[in-house]
């Protein structure tokens, strides 16, 4: 049996660490932003390059405060991929504003930008790229339109921690980066948590308030916050694995490159690196005109495999009524046809080729 996901090999290496943690923070009963979350922001504020790390309750929460704390609101239009997370959008929805769906690039499932233009109206005020999949975004190209058009932005790099673009961290490009810990992630704890990354001074102030309901000083509210803090327990666990952190994504890669020079003629596509960053592969995915028996293949043989994203968003139900004449066609083109195959960074070389063996058998 391979998983998509198998995180029990890497406890086992993480093990003793976590526990000393663990027993430590029991006895200092230091629970709420104690000192390890402290720690474990400053430690990824320096490995980002950014000048504020403040971590939340999870990688939802994060693009929801970077939302609000960059002023996005009623009515308000943000400009995002509709080949993503249902987060992305919710979040967009939770300030009261509208996801503006653009289609995505068919080599790198991430937003086109050179469709953002015509996108905009007098309404929009963000554009929100999420690095799909552990490939950076074309950050330059949005970075340039942002600055002609006065619009703010927020990177989901929900599944891109640790990626750059030339030396420069995703997350640290916009005004502000929205990361999850979800425990599947490639930085991941052990239940939820996330960070909004920033350069921005007064940004990070609202943010320290958004998290802490509102207050900079206890029992002193200044706007009404939310209460979205990460875990004293699960900073424990993302200090451990954070210092791996390299090695992990440096062996997501090694396993991706292994996979795409094994299915080269097969009946499946492999991803594209389109090397304006460093793909960190949270997901491998490829495309397929016969998706449905190369999973039953897979499955036949105790291989996973799944399915991201079956039905974009501007297709799903609870978004019905504002994308009734939203019409996408390589995002639904790629929504049919893409497979993600397991990736973890302790994915044995003999377990990769005996997927590919599968596939190719096809
Ligand atoms: C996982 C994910 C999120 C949400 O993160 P949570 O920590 O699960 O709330 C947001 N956007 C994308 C693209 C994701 O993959």
């Amino acid at each position: 049996m391979i998983p998509m996901v198998d995180l029990k090999e890497q406890y086992q290496t993480l093990k003793a660490e976590i526990e000393q943690g663990f027993a430590e923070t029991f006895e200092n009963t230091s629970f709420i932003l104690g000192p390890n979350v402290k720690s474990f922001e400053s430690e990824v504020a320096d490995y980002l390059g950014v000048k504020h790390a403040i971590s939340c309750a999870s990688g939802t929460d994060a693009l929801h405060l970077a939302l609000v704390a960059a002023g996005i609101g009623r009515g308000d239009e943000v400009i995002t991929s509709s080949f993503t997370f249902i987060a992305t959008a919710e979040a967009i929805r939770y300030v009261g504003a509208i996801p503006v769906y653009v289609d995505i690039h068919p080599d790198t499932y991430n937003l086109d930008a050179g469709l953002i233009e015509a996108a905009m109206t007098d309404k929009t005020r963000a554009i929100l790229p999420v690095h799909l999949f552990g490939q950076p975004t074309d950050m330059a190209s949005i970075m340039a339109l942002a600055d002609k058009h006065n619009l703010k932005v927020i990177e989901d790099c929900a599944q891109s921690f640790g990626a750059d673009i030339n030396g420069k961290m995703t997350g640290s490009i916009g005004l502000a980066g929205a990361h999850s810990f979800f425990p599947s992630k490639n930085l991941g704890c052990y239940g939820d948590g996330g960070m909004i990354t920033t350069n921005d001074d007064a940004v990070a102030e609202m943010l320290l308030m958004l998290r802490n309901h509102g207050s900079k000083e206890r029992y002193y509210h200044e706007v009404v916050g939310y209460n979205s803090r990460l875990d004293e327990l699960q900073a424990v666990i993302l200090r451990a694995k954070f210092k791996r952190l390299p090695q992990y994504n440096q062996q997501r890669r090694r396993v991706a490159h292994r996979y795409s020079a094994g299915l080269a003629g097969s009946v499946v596509t492999p991803p594209h690196e389109d090397g304006l960053g460093t793909h960190v592969y949270h997901q491998y995915t490829v495309l397929s005109d016969q998706r449905d028996a190369v999973m039953k293949k897979l499955a036949d043989n105790q291989i996973g495999s799944a399915i991201y994203y079956p039905v974009p968003l501007h297709q799903q139900k609870v978004f019905a009524d504002v994308c009734k004449d939203v019409s996408l066609p390589v995002t639904e083109e790629i929504a049919g046809r893409c497979l993600s195959l397991p990736v973890y960074p302790e994915l044995k070389d003999a377990q990769i080729d005996q997927i590919v063996d599968v596939i190719q058998s096809i």
